[in-house]
């Protein structure tokens, strides 16, 4: 038996981040409509990252509420379907302004559970919201085709219809952003949803699902659980489940997009990256150095769109001096204190990897040019902080170059010319983002025509696509065949059905039989 209870202090006082250590609130299900307290008897703990302080706890949802979750989204699809498109584009527009009025309190959950600044936790959900944006187009997305006269008397036509409940399995990076890639396209052609957060910040969904409720949207239309593997398998192999989105890592990522396809469900799987910036010696040095610290540092270099690996090729080699003088020049702090730049990553679990593969560079050889490791932040002596660090002389075959460090390190490598860069880049096992910077379009053309990755920038360090494109990947940073949002996305969550239909006139009866294929 689901208990009901009142809103969770996500939604009543969400920033007060004593009163969050003193009581750890726990973090509600949202099953047919109503935030509920979990019978489990399993939780974790979220915590702030700039303290580790508990800040609130997650349940890993029992069987029989994920169930109920998934039953509720079944049972709400059978209405949810049939509800006019334009009654699914109002409630859209009315979430999107709903989000932009609770912007800062969505980016202040971003902060307290995530850590990053709290003008890129806006930029978090801004991106976000652009999507949903975007949904509110879905009387255009959503047409299908016509052929009329394909034979006498006879038209086709096609139909793109919602799938069923699709489900969604997200990161902890993106709160907002990478959810609202998700509920709101499926949601929008018709698809009932249920959401898994990442258990480390599921605060941000919390909110998400309360102002789409006040949207409008119908109970049981997006379901959200909590957990870890056993709620992802569980995702998995649901038979009403149609359809998987995912955004994470490559372990895990593999892994669902395995066991989702065997169970003949759709799946889209957004994985890792190693991102590369080639800089070259035409390029115009102050943009690309200012350009490339941002990208490299910025939310600790917790992005998959980071640029985390530079080729400097020929003498733009030296601006390294200038880069890491910039570089030295960010402030390290809490994400929610003022004028911070680089804020702490997300546990001291990532710290020590972060640090590890630091290491791994110095001992294979790699120069440490500006060493973050020790960052001492004032009152905040406990948080998973690490500083800007750049090492240069980076092999191919070293560490801290074939992992992925998601950290703030940028990885320095040289090349001799573009088409040295362009192999490096294309033997990397990732795919996810790229950027050159140049100022010579010929030289731009080629990168972009050689390169093969799903983002690219030309002089933009990180080329997030605008949700009317969509967002792609390369090689080992996705599986599947349709993308996230954009047309792929309106594909991904839609299937086609095809009608052929003769209207013949009364007296143009048909004669007799037809037992041949009509040539
Ligand atoms: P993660 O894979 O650890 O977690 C993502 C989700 O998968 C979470 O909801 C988690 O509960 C679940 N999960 C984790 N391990 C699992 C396992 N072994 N089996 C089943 N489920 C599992 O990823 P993360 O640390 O939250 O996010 C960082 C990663 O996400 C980085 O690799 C980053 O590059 C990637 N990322 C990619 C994109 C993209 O669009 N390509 C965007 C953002 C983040």
């Amino acid at each position: 038996v689901l208990a009901t209870v009142s809103p969770t202090l996500y939604f009543e006082n969400p920033i007060d981040s004593t009163q969050f250590a003193t009581s750890s609130p726990t973090t509600k299900l949202f099953i047919d409509g109503k935030f509920v307290e979990s019978n489990s008897s399993e939780w974790l703990d979220i915590h702030n990252p700039a303290t580790n302080e508990v800040v609130g706890r997650v349940p890993k949802a029992t069987q029989a509420e994920m169930v109920a979750a998934v039953d509720s989204c079944s049972r709400a699809f059978r209405s949810w379907s049939e509800t006019s498109v334009l009654s699914r584009q109002q409630i859209f527009l009315r979430y999107q302004q709903l989000i932009k009025d609770n912007i800062k309190e969505l980016a202040k959950l971003i902060t307290l559970e995530q850590g990053k600044t709290l003008a890129d936790a806006e930029g978090d959900v801004f991106r976000g919201l652009q999507v949903v944006e975007h949904a509110c187009s879905i009387t255009s997305l959503m047409l299908g085709e016509t052929l009329p006269s394909i034979t006498k008397d006879m038209d086709t036509y096609t139909y793109r219809l919602p799938l069923g409940v699709c489900a969604g399995v997200a990161p902890f990076n993106f709160p907002a952003m990478i959810p609202l890639w998700m509920f709101p396209i499926g949601m929008v052609c018709g698809n009932t949803y249920l959401m898994k957060p990442s258990e480390r910040v599921p605060g941000c969904t919390m909110l998400l699902a309360k102002l789409l409720q006040d949207a409008g949207a119908p109970d049981g239309t997006l379901n959200i659980i909590h957990g870890q593997h056993a709620a992802v398998n569980f995702i998995c192999d649901h038979p009403a489940i149609k359809a998987i989105s995912f955004v994470g890592s490559n372990q895990a990522g593999e892994y669902i997009y395995e066991r989702g396809s065997k169970n003949g469900k759709r799946v889209q799987s957004n994985m890792g990256a190693k991102n590369h910036g080639v800089v070259m010696p035409d390029a115009n040095k102050e943009n690309t150095i200012n350009q490339l610290v941002g990208a490299a540092f910025g939310a600790a270099g917790q992005r998959c769109m980071a640029l985390s690996t530079a080729i400097f090729v020929g003498e733009s080699r030296d601006w390294l001096p200038e880069l890491v003088e910039r570089s030295r020049s960010l402030r390290v702090n809490a994400g929610d204190q003022p004028g911070a730049d680089v804020g702490p990553l997300i546990s001291p679990e990532a710290r020590a990897k972060v640090e590890y593969l630091i290491q791994s560079g110095v001992d294979e050889g790699a120069k440490l040019l500006l060493d973050g490791r020790n960052v001492h932040v004032k009152g905040y002596e406990n948080g998973n902080f690490v500083g800007p660090t750049i090492l240069s002389n980076v092999k191919p075959d070293m560490k801290c170059y074939k992992e992925e460090i998601f950290g703030p390190v940028l990885i320095i490598l040289e090349a001799d010319s573009l088409d040295e860069a362009i192999s490096l880049i294309n033997r990397n096992p990732y795919g996810n983002g790229t950027a050159i910077f140049t100022t010579n379009g010929a030289t731009a053309r080629k990168y972009t025509h050689e390169v093969d990755v799903g983002q690219v920038g030309v002089n933009v360090p990180i080329p997030v696509p605008l949700p009317m494109f969509s967002f792609t990947g390369s090689r080992g940073s996705f599986r599947g065949d349709t993308n996230f949002y954009g047309k792929q996305g309106i594909q991904f969550f839609t299937q086609i059905k095809t009608v052929t239909s003769q209207w013949k006139a009364e007296d143009a009866t048909v004669t007799s039989p037809a037992v041949t294929m009509p040539t």
